[in-house]
């Protein structure tokens, strides 16, 4: 739609303060959301925002595996995170924050992480689909979300 393109540069012109709004259409079902940001965002992210605004049942799905996913992400820091006892690097964090957009898809079942002789990661789904983050060390610590 090339037409509807240019009307809508023609409108980020015309905002005051920098502001641009632009269209973004749910991944799913192609419903519209208006975005107004400071800087103007590209076409993957405002389709992102628009998908999580749709009220459709396959952007629903999405909007669940994202907060499971923040879920899990905030469970990995809780248990390997600067305030748990030995904490792992920032770049091992940030592996098992990635593992979980893998777990969390489906495009990975488990992944075990030997992080030294004594501590131990299982990042894994339970049989009902929630993401289980367990810690191994001398006592086992497993949340569930
Ligand atoms: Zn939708």
């Amino acid at each position: 739609m090339p037409i509807q393109k240019k009307i809508v540069n023609e409108e980020k012109r015309e905002k005051p303060e920098g502001l641009t709004t632009e269209p973004g259409y749910c991944f799913y079902c192609g419903q519209v959301a208006i975005a107004t940001t400071p800087d103007g965002w590209p076409e993957a992210k405002l389709n992102e925002h628009a998908t999580l605004k749709c009220s459709c049942p396959e952007a629903k799905n999405f909007q669940d595996i994202g907060k499971q996913k923040e879920r899990a992400k905030d469970n990995i820091i809780k248990l390997f995170g600067s305030e748990a006892k030995n904490p792992v690097t920032e770049i091992t964090l940030d592996l098992m924050k990635n593992s979980i957009d893998e777990i969390a898809d489906g495009n990975i079942g488990k992944i075990s992480m030997d992080i030294n002789d004594e501590i131990k990661a299982v990042l894994s789904k339970t049989a009902k689909g929630k993401i289980k983050v367990t810690r191994k060390e001398n006592y086992t610590a497993t949340l569930i979300g």
